[in-house]
């Protein structure tokens, strides 16, 4: 997949939003939980892998989506699960963990990637500078790694513009989203949780529906319109 832009958003440095904890019964129900193949590219390791994503699978559920994982990849040698290769919108994502970004500045996470329809599947997260802001700040890789993977995978579901001008989705974490890393409570609002519900409901009725008339959609151009990042600014000072 080819980056052909890239964009930064929702630097704000005024809160305008709080995030509301959220009810499960005001949510629609999703009929089945998403899977993410999981590719560690970065030698992070199956316990710490398996520890991330049930941090990552914690924030989800508590805005209603379940998650499933299979670890398609440890340390860099395929482990051959079946159905490890599918990739469909919103059903089956694909997550890569990898050392380092090529051409992103160093201190960011992740990216996601959007088809013009604002749709994805694919989504990479940037272990290096999770792993310095582990030592510089003794929190855990597994609460570091699961929300940056819940904020990637969240751009999947949610398309563009999803980035927030506070709590899980904003685009840079500074001293107080690290914080509510720590306190478990960096979680989406209910307007991102009932938008990934709806679109998961819509995904997964469109994609039945497909299956049923035997149609084959043709493959989108391979593009992307936009990505999505997340870096850390001004830990050293405490502000961002
Ligand atoms: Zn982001």
């Amino acid at each position: 997949m080819v980056q052909t832009s890239g964009k930064w958003v929702g630097l704000g440095l005024f809160l305008a939003l709080l995030s509301h904890p959220l009810k499960a019964k005001e949510l629609p129900a999703t009929s089945e939980p998403i899977k993410v193949s999981v590719y560690d590219d970065a030698g992070v390791g199956l316990e710490v892998l398996i520890k991330s994503e049930k941090v990552a699978s914690d924030v989800f559920e508590r805005a209603g989506v379940g998650v499933r994982w299979l670890n398609c990849g440890i340390d860099g040698q395929l482990t051959g699960l079946p159905g490890c290769g599918k990739a469909e919108f919103p059903t089956r994502l694909q997550l890569r963990m990898l050392k380092r970004s090529r051409g992103l500045t160093p201190e960011t996470f992740g990216i996601s990637y959007l088809s013009v329809k604002g749709e994805g599947v694919y989504s990479q997260i940037f272990v290096e500078p999770v792993e310095l802001l582990h030592k510089t700040t003794a929190m855990s890789m597994p609460d570091l790694l699961g929300h940056v993977a819940a904020h990637e995978l969240a751009h999947l579901l949610l398309g563009t513009n999803s980035h927030s001008v506070d709590g899980l989705m904003r685009a840079r974490w500074g001293s107080r989203e690290l914080e509510r890393v720590n306190q478990r409570t960096l979680l989406f609002d209910a307007g991102e949780a009932r938008k990934m519900a709806e679109r998961l409901i819509a995904g997964a009725k469109r994609n039945a529906e497909v299956t049923m008339a035997g149609a084959v959609a043709a493959p989108e151009a391979p593009q992307c319109s936009s990505q999505a990042a997340i870096g850390v600014t001004g830990i050293a000072s405490g502000t961002d």
